[in-house]
């Protein structure tokens, strides 16, 4: 598995060391782990980890700049926030989701893997984005898997300093971004880049979706928890 992963890694341009090549290993270890007391990912084949999670994950590092502040709206197991971390000592990292349970497996694996400069909160992200102690004061928001464009842009753009950039992901159908117009407008962001690509060496397409922070986001933004997935901005 470990030659598995540095393979896949090179392939995207990602060198990484033997100490963070256990990390990985450590990290799929506790997953696979936690996941038979508590559901974290469906995903459970050791290839399927490094290629759909740790290697997915990977795929938007080149985005973010040295030294960055991040959030990961929505982590769930972690991902692409824990992955990132790990190939990248860097950044400053943050992991947010609402549900408890998986705030406790990340703490593991940040603990396990003596990962530094990393903090997990529990709640929604619409609470905690509007906390002044993190409203507007990240580099980069991400988030994977976790609602459409625009209620996305909701969720993470609160978080993201004006200069900074969202940086979503998303599968191979993006017609929602045109459908998010309306959100980035009002919730100040700009499409920066959209980039299209296939996972080398498997039929896996994706799409990085780079948002820049133009102008603060309105303070009524996100709207209370639940809204911006029940009536995304349109
Ligand atoms: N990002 C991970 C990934 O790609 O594997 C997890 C995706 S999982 C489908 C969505 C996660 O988002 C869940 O863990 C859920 O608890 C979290 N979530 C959904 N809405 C949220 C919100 N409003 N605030 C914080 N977390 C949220």
């Amino acid at each position: 598995m470990k030659t598995l992963l540095k393979k896949f890694a090179d392939k995207i341009n990602i060198s990484l060391s033997e100490e963070q090549i256990d990390k990985f290993i450590k990290y799929k270890e506790l997953l696979k782990e936690w996941n038979e007391k508590i559901n974290l990912t469906a995903i459970t084949a050791d290839e399927d980890i490094i290629i759909k999670h740790f290697i997915d994950s990977l795929t938007i590092e080149k985005y973010i700049d040295k030294n960055s502040s991040i959030i990961d709206v929505g982590t769930g197991a972690g991902f692409p926030g824990i992955p990132i971390k790990i190939a990248r000592e860097d950044i400053n990292l943050t992991l947010l989701d609402s549900l408890n349970k998986r705030i406790v497996f990340l703490q593991e694996v940040l603990n396990e893997n003596k990962i530094e400069n990393a903090i997990c909160i529990h709640g929604r992200a619409e609470d905690i984005a509007k906390d002044l102690k993190s409203r507007e004061k990240y580099d980069v928001a991400t988030a994977r898997a976790v609602a459409n464009m625009s209620t996305l842009l909701e969720l993470c753009l609160p978080f993201v300093k004006v200069g900074g950039k969202f940086i979503c992901m998303k599968g191979n159908n993006i017609e929602e971004v045109e459908e998010a117009k309306k959100a980035l407008e009002i919730l100040g962001g700009e499409i920066e880049k959209i980039e299209n690509f296939v996972i080398p060496d498997t039929d896996i397409e994706r799409n990085i979706i780079v948002v820049k922070k133009v102008k603060e986001t309105p303070k009524q933004y996100p709207r209370k928890a639940g809204t911006p997935a029940k009536q995304p901005i349109k």
